[in-house]
């Protein structure tokens, strides 16, 4: 579908680089040759993580599409993700590294053991599409605890409710918080800085 009216994310996916959602988010990159090949990275004005360090970023296709299936069918489309998800990984890489000096020193593989995390889920044979969005993020701090995905997940520790006996195991809150102002327009500023090269 080209665009659905009822879509938050489609809102964002006509704006250009350095333009400004209702919801707050800058788009930062985009590629594309025509609307149905198109993707863009916006920085979302929140995260889940410390708002003075973390940050988190979003691809999605210009278009309405609402799974990978679509994107098979589009070689180009399918390419560009590619692309994107290439470059954004270096962005993300090259200010995480500018914000911890200990980042890029291989000698302290301590500090260096710093991870970036996507995640992304889609809907096929549902009523209920979602546009297909991908989030890349710093892997720390509330959003990065080990998810169900994860070897490290199922080897957590397993409790027991002792009044209804259901098992769970132990995980962070996650409030997402505003990033401040001065903070964010650097950040922006700084990516697509980093994503016009
Ligand atoms: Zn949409």
């Amino acid at each position: 579908m080209e665009h659905d009216e009822n879509c938050n994310l489609c809102k964002e996916t006509t704006l250009r680089v350095g333009e400004t959602s209702p919801y707050g988010a800058v788009v930062i990159c985009t590629i594309g040759t025509e609307p149905e090949n198109t993707w863009l990275a916006t920085i979302s004005p929140k995260t889940g993580g410390d708002p003075d360090k973390d940050f988190t970023i979003q691809l999605m296709p210009h278009y309405h599409y609402t799974n990978f299936t679509e994107v098979n069918a589009n070689p180009t489309l399918a390419q560009n993700y590619g692309i994107i998800f290439a470059k954004i990984s270096k962005a993300v890489f090259d200010i995480m590294a500018e914000q911890d000096p200990h980042f890029t020193d291989p000698s302290d593989t301590r500090e260096s053991s710093v991870s970036i995390a996507s995640y992304g889920k889609w809907t096929t044979w549902n009523e209920k599409k979602e546009h297909l969005h991908i989030k890349i993020f710093p892997f720390r701090n509330a959003i990065g605890q080990p998810y169900t995905v994860d070897s490290s997940f199922g080897r957590k520790e397993v409790h027991q409710d002792s009044e209804t006996g259901e098992r769970f195991i132990k995980m962070m809150p996650v409030e997402k918080k505003m990033v401040s102002t001065e903070r964010f327009t650097q950040l922006k500023d700084t990516f697509i800085l980093l994503l016009q090269k």
